[in-house]
């Protein structure tokens, strides 16, 4: 295209939870239809280096890139739409801004000035914001900004977005500013004050908006539009309506109707080269919206109170199911609510069970307890991580014999620990960052179910955890019918393992689920729900 990076600057107001990601990843999904190579990045306000440390309750998911950074669910969503990979560069809190400044303070490095919010923080927020424009791969750098104009919080990264606009010059940036229009339904009518004062807030920091988005749950008449306009200084085309989807993967299309990538490509003067119709797009939603069967899969884990705490595999769930016509209806259930009494009871209707990724002991019983509901009674499942090791677990102690096998995340100090913390993980001390995280490869075993899934040898998937199958026992299992199909070639770790005399049972070290995208379901989650549908279908 020949053109330097433009910027997009994505920022919120009235609320939170408007899903600026979405409409960040609609929007990137559109630009890429038209053969515009472009990424997106979040710009998180919190103090924490990355969301690694954060707690699941709190915050939903922690997405893990190719490149081992923990970052913000929002980046499994930039995945998941573009089917292109983000990096560690791609998420970057107010935590990392300040420790990069007080690093460089430290070194010396601003030769003995007072160093301040501003020039210094939002210099450092702006090298942040420039960092992947670069190399010149992208055309279009889409940055959303997380929280709420008006937030203590966001002020720096609001006040760098202005100074931004002086540094890349007209026609190269562009603010596109969501917000909410509530509906009161005594008064039976849409409401536009709370998104004028947010754009007041915005135009007290200096930033005046291109583009409003604006969340509805009603049509915006016209003469809502012109009011929004007059009173937010931006030009009529210009005030998006973006009423609430049944799904998060109608919003391109939706945003393609309200023109929003062709308000986008006028404002920053770049003429598309292509303009694809997104059939592969239209085809999964077809797919999606009329599905010729139904399944229903129990998602057992601690965190269920907040779906967010599972969004990748939530999702994945959708892409694989889509991609069989299949519609899965995931019941999330408590770990701690499920008991060796109670688990026929509560498993029953299901027709496969998933034991998600977790830390720590809570909850643990009942996931056993579905492990092994699960294996004798030749249900479906699916182990992801802590899943993989809860199984291990299970089978060493209710099939080796081994009754005080554990893993010694849960008992440093038991009998037989048949998970145990990988030998690079012994002397670490800090939290943060220290995970084995990332994309390793995995080498698949001949005449395996996983093998089957993938249909190739050499995989790689993403991990996330300290804790490791102590192949000190892998013999004595193999040995019982719980094998490993797939290996580290480096290490010999084991990253799958599965039953041979089961029609499905397999646990990943990994996180396949980081991996799922509309356009390329994860083999493995496709495999599982083929199989949970056979069950289901073999118990009618
Ligand atoms: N707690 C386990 C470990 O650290 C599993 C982690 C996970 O499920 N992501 O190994």
């Amino acid at each position: 295209m020949g053109l330097s990076t433009k910027h997009i600057f994505i920022t919120g107001g009235v609320t939170s939870s408007l899903g600026k990601g979405i409409i960040a990843a609609s929007l990137a999904k559109l630009l890429q239809s038209r053969g515009i190579s472009v990424t997106i990045q979040k710009f998180d306000p919190y103090l924490n280096i990355d969301p690694g440390t954060l707690n699941p309750y709190e915050h939903g998911e922690c997405y893990v890139t190719e490149d081992g950074a923990e970052t913000d669910l929002d980046l499994g969503h930039y995945e998941r739409f573009l089917n292109a990979a983000t990096s560690q560069d791609n998420n970057v809190t107010t935590g990392r801004i300040y420790n990069n400044v007080i690093t460089k303070e430290r070194k010396g490095e601003f030769l003995g000035k007072t160093v301040q919010v501003v020039p210094h923080i939002t210099d450092e927020i702006k090298n942040n914001f420039y960092k992947l424009g670069k190399d010149g791969k992208y055309d279009v750098i889409i940055t959303e900004i997380g929280g709420c104009v008006g937030d203590i919080e966001s002020l720096p990264f609001v006040e760098a977005v202005r100074q931004a606009r002086w540094d890349l010059g007209p026609n190269n940036i562009l603010v596109i500013h969501l917000t909410l229009i509530p509906y009161l339904s005594a008064a039976k009518e849409l409401k536009t004050k709370p998104t004028q004062h947010s754009v007041k807030q915005l135009l007290e920091a200096g930033v005046q908006p291109d583009i409003l988005v604006c969340r509805t749950e009603h049509h915006l008449p016209v003469d809502v539009k012109k009011k929004i306009a007059l009173f937010c200084n931006v030009q009529l085309n210009c005030v998006i309506e973006a009423m609430d989807a049944d799904s998060i993967y109608d919003v391109p299309l939706l945003m393609k109707k309200e023109r929003l990538d062709e308000r986008v490509l006028s404002k920053l003067k770049i003429s598309s080269k292509t303009n694809t119709e997104l059939e592969q797009w239209k085809d999964f939603l077809g797919k999606l919206k009329n599905p010729t069967m139904e399944v229903d899969i129990a998602l057992i884990g601690k965190y269920v109170s907040l779906p967010d705490a599972y969004k990748s595999i939530i999702e994945s769930f959708i892409h694989a199911g889509t991609s069989l016509e299949c519609k899965v209806n995931l019941h999330l259930i408590s770990s701690e609510e499920v008991n060796k009494d109670n688990v026929a009871k509560k498993l029953t209707d299901m027709d496969g069970v998933l034991v998600a990724p977790g830390f720590g002991i809570r909850g643990l019983d009942g996931k056993l307890e579905a492990a092994k509901f699960a294996r004798e009674n030749e249900v479906p499942y699916f182990g992801i991580c802590l899943g993989m090791q809860i199984a291990v677990i299970e089978f060493a102690r209710n099939v080796l014999g081994l009754s005080e096998a554990s893993s010694t995340e849960i008992n440093p100090d038991c009998k037989d620990p048949v998970i145990f913390l990988m030998a690079e993980q012994k002397d670490i001390t800090q939290m943060g960052g220290t995970m084995r995280l990332g994309a390793y490869p995995c080498e698949l075993v001949k005449g395996t179910k996983a093998l089957a899934a993938y249909g190739k040898q050499k995989v790689t998937e993403r991990h996330r955890h300290r804790y490791e199958f102590n192949n000190k026992y892998l013999k004595e299992f193999e040995k019982h019918g719980m094998i490993a199909s797939g290996k580290n070639p480096d290490k010999g770790l084991v990253e799958i393992i599965e039953l041979k005399e089961h029609p499905w049972f397999v646990g990943t070290q990994f996180h396949p689920e980081y991996k799922s995208t509309v356009l390329n379901p994860h083999p493995l989650f496709v495999r599982f729900i083929k199989a949970v549908g056979e069950y289901k279908q073999n118990k009618s």
